[in-house]
C-alpha cells in the first residue's frame, strides 16, 4: 500500500509513521534501511528537466502536484535530507514541513536571516541559549536588527515589549529556560502577537520557539500558535552526543519554502551521513526522552530535601503558582534536565563535579549518558553580574542532563558526590 493510501484509511500514530513514511525502499534498490547518497551533484534526466529544476529551486516556479523535480546539487538538497525532513514532521505535533541544518545554530541563524531585515527588532527571552544571545546581540545588531531581551516567564513584560517594539520582526522564546527551567507561556505570547494591529502592507511578526529542551515529545509549540519551532538536533533528537544537527519545523509550508533558498545559499544543510544517522535515531527519541524524564523525576524529587542542597530546579518541584500552571498547561512530562543549587557555593559545586563517577562533567545535554556542568563558569560565563542575578545563575548551581542509566545508580552517584560538596 502506498503511504498516501494508508493515511486515507486510518490515521497512524507518530511512533508508527516515523518508521513507515518518508522512505521508499524501491528508491534504494530494496534496502530496508536508506542508502547514503554522498554525491555532491546529480545527473539531470534531460536539459529540460535541468531547466525546470533550477526554476523550482530559485523560486521562479512552484512544484506542481505529484511533480518531483530533478535534484541539482547537495548544498541545495539531497535525498537523505529529504527523507529525514519527511519523517521528522511526524514527531512534531502540528508541523507540515521541516528543514535539516548542520547545527542548531545554523538553523537559528539561517531562519533569522531569512525573515528579518534592517530596522526591525526581535524580542527574546533571557536566559536563552548562549549562541542565540551572542548572535542577536553581537551579530544581528551589526545588520541593523535590534534585540530586546525580556526575562523568561514574565508574560507581562513580554507582552509590553511585543506591543511597544518598533517594527517587530520576530519573537524568540526558549522554554523552559536553561539552567533554571523557568517556563514561558507560549500560547499567551502567540495571542499577544496575534492581537497586534498590523499596518497596511506590513507582516505579522513570527513567533519562534527553541524547543530543544522538551520537544518534540513533551511540548508542542505549533499547536499553541507558534510559527516556527527550532531544534538543536545535537541534543535529544540525535541522543548520543556524537553529532551536530539542527531542525526547523513549521505549520505553514510556505515559511519553510522561504527558508530553503537561504539554506542553499549559506550552505547550512545537514550532510548526507548525518541525515542518515539522525533519521535512524528518530524512532527512539520518545523512548529515550521518556526514560530520561522518569529518571530525572525520581532523582530530583529525592534530592530535594538533601542537607547539602538549597534548592532543586525541576518542573514537578515548582512552587510558584504561575510556573505550576504553565507546566500543567504546556508540558506532557517534566523532562530529563534538572539543576541543583548547592549550599556550599562554587567550591561545593566544583567538588561535586570532580567526584561524580557515572555522570560526566561536560556541557551539552539530551544524550543517553548523564552529563553535568557548572553554568556560571562555562555555558553562561559571558553573563554580566546583573544577568547572573536576573537569570538565577548562582555560584552553587550545577546543571544535570540525566541519561538512561539506572536511576538508582545515578542517585547513589549524586549522593556520594554530595558528601564531598
Ligand atoms: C545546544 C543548543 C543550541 C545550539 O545547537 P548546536 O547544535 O550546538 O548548534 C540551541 N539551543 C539550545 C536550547 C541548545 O541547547
Amino acid at each position: 500500500m502506498a503511504p498516501s493510501d494508508r493515511r486515507d484509511t486510518q490515521p497512524l500514530r507518530p511512533s508508527t509513521k516515523v518508521l513507515t513514511e518518508g522512505y521508499d525502499p524501491t528508491l534504494s534498490v530494496g534496502s530496508a534501511r536508506p542508502a547514503v547518497f554522498r554525491s555532491s551533484t546529480y545527473v539531470f534526466s534531460s536539459p529540460e528537466a535541468a531547466e525546470r529544476a533550477f526554476d523550482v529551486a530559485s523560486g521562479r516556479a512552484k512544484v506542481a502536484k505529484g511533480e518531483s523535480p530533478d535534484l541539482i546539487y547537495s548544498r541545495f538538497n539531497h535525498p537523505n535530507a529529504e527523507m529525514l525532513e519527511d519523517q521528522i514532521v511526524y514527531l512534531e505535533k502540528g508541523s507540515a514541513s521541516a528543514l535539516a541544518f548542520n547545527s542548531g545554530m545554523a538553523a537559528i541563524v539561517t531562519s533569522f536571516f531569512t525573515f528579518l531585515h534592517p530596522g526591525q527588532s526581535v524580542v527574546y527571552t533571557i536566559p536563552i541559549y548562549g549562541g542565540t544571545q551572542h548572535f542577536i546581540q553581537d551579530c544581528l545588531s551589526k545588520w541593523g536588527v535590534s534585540g530586546i531581551p525580556v526575562l523568561s516567564g514574565r508574560v507581562d513584560l513580554l507582552g509590553r515589549a511585543i506591543r511597544s517594539a518598533k517594527k517587530l520582526g520576530a519573537v524568540m522564546l526558549e522554554t523552559p529556560a536553561n539552567p533554571t527551567l523557568i517556563m514561558t507561556d507560549i500560547q499567551q505570547i502567540c495571542d499577544a502577537v496575534a492581537a497586534l494591529k498590523i499596518p497596511k502592507g506590513g507582516t505579522r511578526p513570527l513567533v519562534m520557539v527553541d524547543n530543544t529542551m522538551l520537544g518534540p515529545s513533551f511540548q508542542h509549540p505549533l499547536t499553541l500558535g507558534a510559527d516556527l519551532v527550532v531544534y538543536s538536533g545535537t541534543k535529544y533528537l540525535s541522543g548520543f552526543s556524537d553529532m551536530l544537527a539542527g531542525i526547523v519545523l513549521a505549520k505553514d509550508p510556505d515559511l519553510i519554502r522561504r527558508i530553503r533558498p537561504t539554506r542553499g545559499l549559506f550552505g547550512t544543510i545537514l550532510q548526507p551521513d548525518e541525515c542518515w544517522m539522525l533519521g535512524g535515531r528518530l524512532s527512539t527519541v520518545r523512548l529515550r526522552m521518556d526514560k530520561a524524564s522518569i529518571n530525572a523525576q525520581q532523582i530530583a524529587e529525592r534530592l530535594a530535601g538533601h542537607p547539602k542542597i538549597k534548592r532543586v530546579h525541576y518542573p514537578t518541584l515548582f512552587t510558584d503558582p504561575e510556573q505550576k500552571r504553565i507546566y500543567a498547561a504546556q508540558c506532557d512530562y517534566p523532562g530529563g534536565m534538572f539543576s541543583l543549587e548547592l549550599k556550599g557555593g562554587k567550591v561545593a559545586a566544583f567538588n561535586f563535579l570532580r567526584n561524580l563517577q557515572i555522570g560526566r562533567n561536560a556541557v551539552s545535554l539530551g544524550g543517553v549518558e548523564t552529563l553535568a556542568c557548572h553554568p556560571k563558569t562555562t555555558t553562561h560565563s559571558g553573563f554580566t553580574d546583573k544577568e547572573f542575578a536576573d537569570a538565577g545563575v548562582t555560584d552553587g548551581l550545577v546543571r544535570i542532563s540525566v541519561g538512561i542509566e539506572h536511576w538508582r545508580d545515578l542517585l547513589a552517584d549524586f549522593e556520594q558526590a554530595l558528601e564531598s560538596a
